[in-house]
């Protein structure tokens, strides 16, 4: 879940957490976008300097909530040619988890951005997803991270190719059984145009094929976001075959019957 530091969340650690407890969840977690070496990248993320204060509004909502277990973690850019970054970012607080994802597809462009919408006219859609793919793939294969973030994000406006993406799958959950990276089901993709789960139930099937540990994730944006359609995730995830979903404290996984 986010904070107001990425400049496109609202409400704090702490109301989140609130929400959590009626809603009677037992864990939650916070992954906010991280910081770039520069902080003029883009305009959705949080800067280097307010790394700490992140941190400490996630121990405020700790403080606040004891009975609740409150995850700190990060939501990492995969971007080829960051990874010293990456590691040094790793190093800064005692994550419980890294979420890597890719939002950049291309020097500038985030598959995701609805400003930039207009920059899927230039592609085919196969070609934009096999770019996402190949970097997908190679922040699994990096093992920097503990979870890859909603895996098939370049549905989300609803623009997907006619060719048959599963070699682009099968080569990243490939790479993922590898390693062992965890793949979120992020229920955010339900909020999108696309209106489905991230992963799609043809994903999630071949994840389940390839022994791929889960997480799930609302990927919250805002209070009443938070564990939305979790439901709806954990049932998606056992009509696959889960049995079991994975849990993450200090970059160490435990395994939890589902
Ligand atoms: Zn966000
Ligand atoms: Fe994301």
């Amino acid at each position: 879940m986010h904070t107001p530091l990425c400049r496109h969340a609202t409400g704090e650690p702490t109301a989140y957490a609130a929400r959590a407890r009626e809603l009677g969840l037992a864990e939650i977690g916070f992954s906010d976008h991280s910081p770039m070496p520069r902080d003029d990248f883009d305009n959705w993320r949080m800067r280097f300097d307010q790394l700490a204060t992140y941190v400490a509004a996630v121990e405020e909502a700790r403080r606040n909530h004891p009975s609740l277990l409150i995850r700190l973690g990060l939501e990492v850019d995969y971007i080829p040619g960051q990874e010293a970054w990456i590691r040094h970012l790793s190093g800064l607080h005692p994550w419980d988890y890294l979420i890597g994802s890719v939002h950049y597809v291309a020097d500038g462009w985030a598959v995701d951005d609805p400003s930039q919408l207009s920059q899927w006219k230039h592609r085919r859609p196969i070609e934009v997803w096999t770019a996402y793919f190949k970097r997908l793939t190679a922040a699994a294969q990096s093992g920097m991270f503990d979870i890859i973030g909603h895996a098939d994000l370049p549905k989300k406006f609803g623009i997907v190719p006619t060719e048959d993406c599963s070699p682009l799958f099968e080569t990243f959950l490939t790479a993922a059984a590898e390693t062992g990276v965890a793949v979120e089901f992020n229920t955010a993709g339900l909020r999108k145009d696309c209106r489905e789960i991230y992963p799609s139930e043809t994903f999630a099937r071949r994840m389940h094929a390839h022994g791929i540990r889960i997480t799930f994730g609302s990927d919250a944006h805002a209070v009443e976001e938070v564990g939305a359609s979790l439901e709806d995730a954990v049932a998606l995830a056992r009509r696959v075959g889960f049995t079991q979903w994975t849990q993450f404290s200090k970059r160490q996984s435990t395994s939890i019957p589902l």
